[in-house]
């Protein structure tokens, strides 16, 4: 292959739920070059959700190798590496020979549900900024010390570690040199301090996690270590929560700017700035991003456990559609829903409901549906979700939103995206790089290592591909609004 000039590219690692992708970006934000593999999701029982964490290790080693390769560029041209990733997600593994002890324990994973309502929600609100909830990784690592026998004394003497998917990767990266996280990572595990970027003691207490398998604490935007493996020499200068990560790509830098992100689930985040808001409408406040010594910017964020998943469902579950873009054809061949909806509470609810509990429901079914109606509700299932969150998010801030930047693998379809403009009644906006993530995790390596200068060198790389305005039948909207609302008290009362 050709090898290009002898320009350097930011490499990010956009390690997700479904895949792991790896990509190559320029100063321009254009993407050079792209890898990805999608990876098993195991579901090993009922509400249960694994990811071999080994498996994502050697793809993510392969698909590195795969991005260069196919820009035509050497190790010495990446000027760094970034990496998002699927938050919440727990990993533990022993520090010695690096090999899991366990399946991880994917952030969408029930089994934690009985232990919930243990905890102290106000305790936990207060301190973390997040309601008690089977999400969070505190009860996932505290399940696998209870489970494993003989893990919670090898904790104890700091013999196996915890991290979520950025400290796996940097920990192999780094050849098991570095054990650390991101402050966005850490907010995550309901074990974090929201004002003193700390572990929090009494938490961990609570949860009986030891501390000496907790890595280091670190802001999202600095040199985090050097790479052993895969590109020895390349500084890895950036780890951020996905969705963070999104809201950092989609340069939402002023208070008040809101990006929401479509992929296994759907995530709204809005930059607070550099003080946190409580929630009084069931939404989380968590870490948006820290660049390096500079002060945290807080977010609210309203996340939707099921969205894309819903589409892969009725894919792999139901075999009603043979690839995920066919259910944009499948809805487009009726006018609405029939009357049907679905509420994917396959994980529970989270925003604003959070009701663990709950499960999914089917409602409305007459003679009359068709597959075709289905298809519609489920899109229509993530437009009614966002619009939930919404209105927590406008009561909450006391501002109404007036406009939604929106990425990930589900903005490709342009029916939903016109169906979230409709029930959110504001103009939709998708950005001409639909990796946001990638993107976001490439930027705040970048700045670390002075690839790019400021946060103003990065706006200037943001250009808009699409644009959906709300249609006008308002009145018929609020109908639908109504019975979605009972559709979702159908979910939660059906689990009691
Ligand atoms: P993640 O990063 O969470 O793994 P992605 O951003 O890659 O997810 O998005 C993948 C999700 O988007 C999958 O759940 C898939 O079902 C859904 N998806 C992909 N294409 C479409 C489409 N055209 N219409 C609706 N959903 C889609």
């Amino acid at each position: 292959t050709a090898r290009r000039g002898a320009e350097r590219y930011v490499l990010a690692i956009d390690q997700g739920t479904t895949s792991t992708r790896c990509i190559l970006f320029d100063r321009r934000a254009t993407v050079v070059a792209v890898a990805r593999a999608e990876h098993p999701q195991s579901y090993p029982r009922p509400g249960w959700v694994e990811h071999d964490a080994a498996r994502i290790w050697r793809d993510t080693r392969k698909l590195i190798r795969r991005a260069l390769q196919s820009a035509g560029i050497g190790d010495d041209q990446v000027a760094a590496i970034g990496i998002a990733n699927q938050r919440e997600t727990a990993v533990v593994w022993d520090r010695a020979t690096g090999v899991p002890v366990a399946p991880a324990i994917v952030w969408q994973d029930t089994r934690t549900s009985a232990q919930v309502a243990d905890l102290d929600a106000t305790l936990f609100r207060d301190r973390t900024g997040l309601p008690p909830a089977t999400y969070f990784s505190a009860l996932k690592v505290k399940w696998l010390l209870d489970d494993v026998p003989g893990l919670r004394a090898r904790a104890e003497r700091g013999e196996v570690l915890f991290g979520t998917m950025d400290s796996w990767l940097i920990w192999n990266l780094t050849g098991g040199k570095e054990h650390l996280t991101d402050v966005t990572n850490a907010s995550r595990t309901m074990l974090m301090d929201l004002a003193t970027l700390r572990w929090d003691a009494e938490l961990l207490e609570v949860c009986t996690i030891p501390p000496a398998m907790l890595p280091a604490i670190r802001s999202s935007s600095e040199v985090f270590g050097t790479a052993v493996e895969v590109l020895p020499g390349v500084p890895i200068a950036a780890a951020i929560g996905d969705q963070q990560a999104a809201l950092f790509g989609q340069t939402c830098f002023a208070p008040g700017d809101a990006k929401c992100t479509y992929g296994t689930g759907g995530f709204l985040l809005m930059n607070t700035g550099s003080t946190p808001v409580r929630s009084a409408h069931g939404l989380l406040t968590t870490v948006g991003y820290r660049i390096g010594a500079e002060p945290v910017a807080y977010a609210l964020e309203g996340s939707i456990a099921i969205a894309g998943s819903l589409v892969q469902w009725v894919r792999d579950g139901l075999g009603l559609i043979g690839t995920a873009s066919e259910i944009e054809t499948l809805a487009a061949t009726v006018t609405d829903n029939g009357g049907c909806y679905i509420v994917p509470a396959f994980s529970g609810l989270f925003a604003p409901h959070w009701r663990s509990e709950a499960r999914g429901v089917i409602v409305g079914l007459t003679s009359y549906i068709t597959k075709g109606h289905l298809a519609r509700a489920v899109l229509e299932a993530t437009a009614w979700q966002t619009r939930e969150v919404v209105d927590a998010m406008n009561a909450d801030s006391g501002l109404a939103l007036t406009g939604l930047d929106v990425d990930g693998g589900m903005t490709a379809d342009n029916l939903l995206m016109q169906i979230v403009a409709d029930v959110l009644e504001v103009p939709v906006v998708r950005p001409m790089v639909a990796e946001t993530v990638s993107l976001g995790a490439a930027y705040a390596a970048g700045l670390a290592v002075g690839y790019w200068s400021d946060q103003q060198d990065l706006r200037n790389n943001r250009h808009r591909a699409g644009r959906w305005l709300p249609g006008a039948d308002a009145a018929r909207r609020a109908a639908e609004y109504r019975k979605w609302q009972r559709a979702v008290d159908c979910a939660v009362l059906f689990s009691s």
